[in-house]
């Protein structure tokens, strides 16, 4: 185990819930954790899996909690999946089902959102899901449109517990139509790429920090990332031992990462 990060390791890639904050309560030492990345010569970025809002809801959350950033400070798995839509089809128009802030944020990125014909059907953590609206997504993608899915998560903490998340609402839809999703955000190459694009950095030079093994740890270390597990969130050392997926370090909570700056 490593007892400082190399030199290079210059962007922390911030898991929120969880690790920076749980539900609505900020943890202990998140905001001092910043101050101390800054003023060692690095930068931090948050990234969540969570598409249920977009990037000016997540802004205002943080700033309620006394945390204040920059807008480019902060991605979101739908803008992965913005980013991936638009590189793929020219005038694109999707049938999504995602929440009002999603769908704000695909229409305001030029996707138009449509039930007729559309050119994939994309599934978001959807907490204004309907059976309409998964029927809807079932028969198109029996039909052969393409199955695309902000990430892959399957519940969401929250202070009352765990909540269905998208990879859930997916499992439904696979489970009908016998048809996979292709999933975007953590772990996935193409979150990487478009974290390494928008800093316009290398992946060696990132640190992703977060909770959860599957999403946060993975895309570390399925593509030559650093990573850190906190354990503030999902995961239990116990889990460890029982994993295929392992961090490079491992913290008790997000400030205690200051100590391998
Ligand atoms: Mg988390």
């Amino acid at each position: 185990m490593n007892t400082r990060l190399e030199s290079n390791k210059k962007y922390f890639i911030l898991d929120m819930d969880g690790t920076f904050y749980l539900g609505n309560q900020l943890l202990e030492g998140s905001l001092e954790f910043l101050k101390k990345v800054e003023a060692a010569g690095k930068q931090f970025l948050f990234f969540t899996n969570n598409s249920s809002r977009n990037k000016q809801v997540y802004l205002e959350k943080l700033a309620g909690m006394g945390c204040h950033i920059d807008e480019s400070q902060l991605l979101t798995s739908g803008m992965v999946t913005i980013h991936y839509i638009k590189n793929t089809w020219q005038n694109p128009k999707v049938y999504l089902l995602g929440t009002p802030a999603l769908e704000q944020e695909f229409e305001s990125n030029g996707i138009q959102l449509t039930e007729t014909r559309p050119d994939a059907v994309v599934v978001g953590f959807d907490t204004t899901l309907t059976y309409e609206k998964l029927e809807k997504a079932c028969t198109l993608i029996r039909n052969h449109t393409p199955f695309l899915a902000t990430h892959p998560d399957n519940n969401c903490p929250t202070e009352s517990g765990y909540i269905p998340d998208c990879g859930a609402m997916c499992a439904f839809i696979t489970q009908s139509t016998n048809v996979l999703p292709k999933y975007l955000g953590k772990p996935y190459k193409e979150t990487i790429d478009y974290i390494t694009s928008f800093l316009n950095c290398t992946k060696d030079e990132l640190v992703f920090v977060g909770d959860r093994l599957y999403t946060d740890i993975a895309i570390g270390a399925q593509h030559g990332a650093t990573s850190v597990l906190v354990l503030t969130g999902e995961t239990r050392l116990e889990d460890l031992e029982k994993s295929d997926v392992q961090p490079d370090i491992i913290v008790d909570r997000l400030l205690d990462l200051t100590a391998y700056l």
